[in-house]
């Protein structure tokens, strides 16, 4: 043992703020592992899932969809682009329970991009990995010939994120995760359909689905055909884990993400023509920060379809209290 038992009087740096940058500093790659909003564009197209976030955990809030964007600021940063429409949350949900006493967007009836009033509507939001199916070709890799043409495996599609150094260059290691997709899309014509899978089998977690867009506008509807379990990824299994891990190393947080899209920053950045954002966050009148270019927020995918939605009346109101945390990002995705 030594004598010098005493540990020495530490000044340990302290502060929220200063601990935030610290992390990013320790960490550049913070931030830049955003999910992937789900979004099939042309009529036809298809994509597999496996639902991470089940029926009873389903956000769902009040949404303005394809609400103009105001112009782009003058210091667009290099590669940024604006676009030129954006969902936004509700500030006038009643999940916010009064924390805003505005709502730009509702206050001055803001019209669409399609020339109406966007009135808020109800959109869900799930998280989900996305799959591909892998199909026979006749070798006895996958199954010989017997098996040629037919669904062999479902298997998770990789998102190659580069890993960073302590100056934000690439190391050239490739991480390898899961891709998550965020799913924000009406009851009508996309979670119904779920619902209804869920009603067969309680759960919509323990089997991936074909999703294929039918249609276009709002008379889009995405039909969902269930593939039989073909592997065990089921939760609780270590291949759930797995993309537990992944959203929670990702940093992806849906709470945080719903929550982020009603903040007074997100309506001045995008919305409101008499603010905006300065560099280090804060809201201010426009015209006295310097308003910072496009940066992660941006994915069309994420607007849903327009004027489509019916009010989820056959949810459990008691969902409600599910999102009562917004805005409290700490925590990972529940599993
Ligand atoms: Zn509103």
């Amino acid at each position: 043992m030594t004598a010098n038992a005493t540990p020495p009087v530490i000044n340990f740096r302290r502060g929220g703020t200063a601990a935030e940058e610290a992390e990013k500093e320790a960490n550049p790659s913070y931030g830049r592992r955003e999910a992937k909003f789900f979004g099939l564009k042309n009529d036809g197209d298809q994509t597999v899932v496996r639902l991470i976030t089940d029926h009873d955990d389903w956000i769902y809030v009040l949404q303005h969809s394809f609400m103009p964007t105001k112009p782009a600021p003058q210091k667009k940063e290099e590669g940024d682009y604006w676009p030129p429409s954006m969902m936004a949350v509700c500030r006038k949900d009643e999940v916010f329970a009064g924390h805003y006493t505005d709502d730009y967007l509702c206050d001055n009836k803001i019209k669409n991009t399609f020339g109406k009033v966007g009135n808020p509507q109800v959109r869900l939001w799930a998280l989900a990995i996305e799959r591909e199916v892998v199909r026979g070709d006749g070798t006895d890799a996958l199954g010989g010939p017997a098996h040629k043409d037919l669904i062999v495996g479902v298997r998770d599609k990789i998102d190659e994120i580069d890993e960073l150094d302590s100056e934000g260059k690439s190391t050239g290691v490739k991480l390898r995760y899961p891709r998550v997709l965020v799913i924000n899309m009406p009851m009508k014509g996309f979670f119904s359909n779920l619902k209804a899978l869920y009603g067969l089998h309680k759960t919509v977690c323990d089997r991936d689905y074909e999703i294929t867009r039918d249609g276009s506008g709002k008379d889009t509807n995405y039909r969902m055909v269930q593939i039989d379990p073909v592997a065990d990824v089921a939760p609780g299994t270590p291949h759930w884990g797995q993309y537990q891990t992944a959203i929670a190393e990702r940093g992806i947080n849906l709470d945080a993400m719903v929550a982020e899209r009603a903040t007074d920053a997100y309506y001045a950045k995008w919305f409101d023509p008499t603010k905006e954002v300065d560099k280090d966050g804060n809201v201010v009148p426009a015209g006295t920060g310097s308003a910072v270019g496009a940066v992660s927020l941006i994915n069309l995918d994420a607007q849903g379809t327009p004027a489509a939605a019916t009010p989820a009346a056959d949810i459990s109101p008691d969902l409600r209290s599910r999102i009562a945390n917004l805005g409290v990002p700490a925590a990972p995705p529940a599993s």
